[in-house]
């Protein structure tokens, strides 16, 4: 794939990059080598006033920086003025708590393991890949970049060959907060080049956000080198809602959850699962909304769905529709791309699948939403766990009986009630099942990529 901006809405190609040959990626990876060794020696307040320093320039360039975002992948600008503030939000949460999540333990009672004196410390572990998408360019790498810097790692980056712009903004950001050169480097290099610097024994662990096949490749190079790797994969995530919630907000947040980010979300709510006391009311409510919405130009304040970000992914899902649609489906709102140039597809919401329909099984990455009727809580829950993937969930109820039984019964990493799924600093974010394993955000993301390490004095 080429390392290009194309403009998804018009489908011209606006910057081309050279790929970076084997000697500079040597050089950028010897860079962050460096880096860490200075980094690692630094205070957790000089990192924290660094830190601080890059969220403030992030937040001074938010209008140029939000553009060149919606132009590189066609998210509506709002959402990428949206982005770009959470990433400061981000940066400026781990200024501020990298210390605490990181501090020393001492064992209460150091008798009982024959010691003196025992504690445990978390290390930095050194120069962490990290290989990303390109739904949310800035979102995704600082996620990890935040956490690993605030503990003293430095970052490669390996970021998608369709965001070139934005991998190069963030190359520069971190250092114009004031970090040592080489803190964050970007690799502009295609897929197959992942491998060879992954192996690399100055690399000492792997992030990856992407495909499952992107993840199984790279965590297979991981495991054979026994390198730590966290994995945040593809989703298919359930929004359930049972005949106690309220109809109205759970079909607006419904719409919101689907095509947020123009349906490009792991964790996007894809698959519906309406109890029947309340589904031909619900789904009247959702396919009107849906139905209403205003497709178009993402830089156009007005618009609530632009385009998709590659035409590749405007193709598979057009063909997870008509896949659909040729197994007996039927659509009630949407169902075919507009004509009109650019990538884009309208809102979209599918009943009556058949079991064998690629829509049951995949990920639909963009707006269309499949619609399941159930009986009764028990089948709710079977089909929200039917799928290989467990990233997150919703669920719509207000009979806490049957929250707290969702909450055990429905295998995801998170259950969002009554609301949709968000992504905070504050609390942990990832899968299980085939969307990965290890967590990020909150403490458990900067414990990832640290050497936990016993101490034990006789
Ligand atoms: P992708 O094709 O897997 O690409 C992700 C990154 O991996 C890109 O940098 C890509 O480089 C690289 N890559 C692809 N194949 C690789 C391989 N065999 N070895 C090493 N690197 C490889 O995914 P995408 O289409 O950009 O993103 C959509 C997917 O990401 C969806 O499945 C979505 O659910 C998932 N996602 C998950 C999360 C989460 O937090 N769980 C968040 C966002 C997205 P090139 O661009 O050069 O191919």
């Amino acid at each position: 794939m080429a390392i290009a901006t194309i403009n998804p809405t018009t489908g011209e190609t606006l910057a081309t990059f050279e790929p970076h040959d084997a000697a500079e990626v040597e050089r950028r990876i010897g860079e962050a080598q460096a880096a860490h060794l200075v980094l690692k020696a630094t205070t957790y307040a000089q990192r924290a006033e660094w830190m601080v320093a890059a969220a403030a320039v992030l937040e001074a360039e938010v209008e140029a920086t939000a553009r060149m975002l919606t132009l590189e992948m066609g998210k509506p600008l709002a959402q990428a003025r949206a982005e770009v503030l959470k990433c400061a939000k981000n940066m400026r949460f781990y200024a501020e708590h990298a210390e605490g999540f990181l501090a020393d333990e001492v064992l209460d009672d150091p008798a009982s393991v024959g010691a003196s004196h025992a504690h445990t410390r978390y290390e930095p572990l050194g120069v962490v890949l990290a290989v990303m998408p390109w739904n949310y360019p800035l979102w995704q790498v600082v996620r990890f970049a935040a956490p690993a810097l605030m503990a003293g790692n430095t970052g490669l980056l390996k970021h998608a060959s369709n965001v070139p712009q934005a991998a190069l903004y963030l190359d520069a950001l971190f250092e114009r907060g004031g970090f040592p050169k080489g803190s964050f480097r970007t690799l502009l290099i295609g897929a197959r080049e992942v491998a060879h610097v992954l192996e690399d024994p100055r690399v000492k662990a792997v992030t990856l956000t992407g495909s499952e096949p992107a993840g199984r490749s790279v965590a297979s190079t991981a495991g054979s080198h026994i390198k730590k790797a966290v994995l945040e994969l593809g989703g298919s995530d359930p929004f359930i809602v049972m005949p106690s919630a309220d109809l109205d907000a759970a079909s607006t947040i419904a719409v919101k959850a689907r095509v947020g980010n123009n349906g490009q979300s792991c964790i996007a709510a894809k698959r519906f699962i309406v109890h029947a006391e309340v589904y031909d009311e619900f789904v009247g409510l959702f396919a009107s909304k849906m139905a209403a919405l205003v497709v178009g130009d993402p830089l156009d304040p007005t618009t609530d769905v632009g385009p998709l970000a590659t035409e590749a992914g405007r193709d598979e899902l057009a063909g997870l529709v008509d896949d659909a649609v040729a197994r007996g489906a039927m659509v009630l709102a949407g169902g075919s791309a507009p004509d009109r140039p650019g990538w884009f597809y309208s809102p979209t919401l599918i009943v009556g699948l058949a079991d064998d329909a690629r829509l049951v099984m995949e990920e639909a990455f963009g707006p269309v939403a499949t619609l399941y009727r159930v009986a009764d809580r028990e089948e709710a829950v079977r089909v929200a766990n039917q799928t290989t993937f467990g990233l997150s969930s919703a669920v719509w109820t207000t009979n806490a009986d049957e929250e707290a039984w969702f909450i055990r019964s429905i295998d995801a990493g998170a259950v969002f009630v009554n609301g949709m799924t968000v992504s905070y600093p504050e609390l942990p974010f990832g899968g299980i099942k085939d969307s990965g394993y290890g967590r990020e955000l909150a403490a458990a993301g900067i414990r990832e990529f640290c050497n936990l390490k016993t101490v034990w004095k006789g």
